[in-house]
Formats: structure tokens, C-alpha cells, sequence
């Protein structure tokens, strides 16, 4: 089974997130649970997550279709020791709210090291600000996001991720999510099926298909190994619609939220469409109506 769908806004409320998911006829959503550009967040109301809560019953998604994403602002690799207390303290407070929706994901950007310590130093960094936060929760499983490498941004090579998880106290609360453009512009091809069979070969000797939480469905205006992070709609970028017609054809991408955040919402619908168009059932089913 896959769990196609898009990052939707939460404007207007938590539970509205869920209601433009179920109009896109999605299976998957990812949302804010708060601005995802302010330090501070108003503690999430009964109403607020009962709210949530009945409408993800209401439009049929669990909590294993949804992968709410944390605030940009967060760097769990700082190398400044007050601005690292802020992050992780506004870390703890996403988790803890994603646990209070009742959801068991949530998605991050690992950390930047900003020209100021190693790279390993910066992981281990954010391996430990994971190990608090874990610590201080016991639903929601970390899920790290692959990134194109722009400016000092880490986890753009696979054994970054290794190197976090290696790092992690409790395993079984550490997952992946890799973002298609993120990986392009990282320098993993995905142009061919023989790329993507390269690039998800590389993914499972080094992470590991275990830890895979989640997935982020873009085409990219920018190029390969460019380390710029630019997202364009499938088969619109420099991608292509080859790796996605691919992951949706790959039962080992099964289960997981596949999130579109393609740059235009307009054409989402359509995009969710073409893709579980692109399952192998699906397309033989098509066959037969022509
Ligand atoms: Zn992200
Ligand atoms: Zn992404």
C-alpha cells in the first residue's frame, strides 16, 4: 500500500490540514502543528486536538499516513551552546506536540554546523539533541530528513544519517526520510531506473531500508550534485518522472508517507493522481478499461 499525499497548510486550524488532504484525495499529508517560522507556539488546546483527532478519523488517516515537519528555525547541530539549549528546547516542544495529536512522526532538517565546528562534531551533536528529546517522549519516532547540502547544512551524504542513528541511544525511534530533490542536488542520480536502482542500493547498504519513515516526492529546478535546494513539479525540473513512475513500482517504499512539496498546490490533486496512477495494479486495471 502507499501513502501518497502533499504538505498541506494548517491555516485556520490543525484539523483543516486533514480536510484539504482528504480534497486532494490524498492517503498522506505532512502539516505544521505550529508557525513553522516563530520560536514560540501558543500549548496546543483540548479543542485544538480533539478537533485534529476527529477529523483524521472522519478522512481515514492513521497516524502512519502522516508526517507533520518541524520548524525551520530548529538547528540541532549549533555550534553556539545557548542558541543549541533554544533549539533543542523548541525540538522537545515539537515532539511533544506531534505526541499530544497522537501522531507517531515527525520530520526534521538534521542541523548546520555554520563554518564553526566539524562535520562529525556537528553530528554527534545532533544525535545527542535526539537523545534528549527521545528521552523526554516515548511515541513519536525522529525522523531525519536527507538535504541538498546548501551553505553548511548537514545530512546531504547517507553516512551522515548513519552517523546520527549510530549515535542514538533508543534505535527504535530513529527513522529516515528522503527528499528526491534534496538527494538530486546532493549528487545521487535518479534520472534512469538504472540511477535510481544505483542511488537506493547505495541507500540500503549505508542506511538501510529500516529506517526508511518517509518520503519527500520532488522534481528539481536545480542540478545534479549543485548542493541548491530547489523544487520544481514532477517532470517540470532537471529529475524527471522516471524515479517517481520507479518508487511507486518498488514495494520496498510501501507503507510510508510519500509527501509531494512540488512548488505549485494548484496542479497537487493532479499530481497525487498521476502518481497512484503509477502502481503497478493500477496501471494494469487502467489497461483493462481502455
Ligand atoms: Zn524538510
Ligand atoms: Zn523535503
Amino acid at each position: 500500500m502507499k501513502y501518497i499525499g502533499a504538505h498541506v497548510s494548517a491555516a485556520g486550524g490543525l484539523d483543516q490540514a486533514v480536510i484539504r488532504a482528504h480534497e486532494l484525495e490524498a492517503t498522506a499529508f505532512t502539516l505544521f502543528t505550529k508557525n513553522q517560522r516563530q520560536w514560540k507556539a501558543t500549548p496546543l488546546s483540548t479543542f485544538t486536538i480533539d478537533a485534529f483527532k476527529s477529523a483524521c478519523k472522519k478522512y481515514n488517516f492513521g497516524s502512519h499516513q502522516i508526517l507533520p515537519h518541524d520548524s525551520f528555525l530548529i538547528n540541532l547541530g549549533h555550534p553556539v551552546i545557548d542558541a543549541l539549549e533554544k533549539s533543542r528546547e523548541a525540538f522537545i516542544d515539537e515532539m511533544q506536540r506531534a505526541e499530544r495529536l497522537g501522531l507517531t512522526l515527525l520530520n526534521f532538517h538534521p542541523g548546520s554546523h555554520l563554518h564553526q565546528i566539524e562535520e562529525n562534531a556537528c553530528l554527534k551533536r545532533i544525535a545527542e539533541s535526539i537523545n534528549i528529546a527521545l528521552d523526554k517522549t516515548s511515541q513519536v519516532t525522529a525522523v531525519i530528513e536527507n538535504t541538498a547540502g546548501q551553505g553548511s547544512n548537514m545530512g546531504f551524504r547517507f553516512e551522515h544519517l548513519t552517523t546520527i542513528i549510530e549515535h542514538i541511544e533508543d534505535k527504535s525511534r530513529i527513522g529516515v526520510c528522503i527528499d528526491t530533490c534534496h538527494a538530486f542536488a546532493s549528487g545521487y542520480d535518479l534520472r534512469t531506473e538504472e540511477a535510481c536502482e544505483k542511488t537506493f542500493t547505495a541507500f540500503e547498504n549505508i542506511v538501510g531500508f529500516q529506517y526508511l519513515r518517509g518520503m519527500h516526492l520532488n522534481d528539481a529546478k536545480s542540478c545534479l550534485g549543485s548542493r541548491v535546494d530547489r523544487h520544481h513539479s514532477l517532470g517540470a525540473g532537471n529529475i524527471g518522472t522516471t524515479v517517481f513512475s520507479w518508487l511507486m513500482q518498488d514495494q520496498r517504499f510501501n507503507g510510508i508517507p510519500m509527501i509531494l512539496e512540488t512548488i505549485n498546490p494548484d496542479i497537487w490533486k493532479d499530481e497525487i493522481a498521476w502518481l497512484k496512477s503509477q502502481q503497478k495494479n493500477q496501471k494494469n486495471s487502467l489497461l483493462y478499461l481502455s
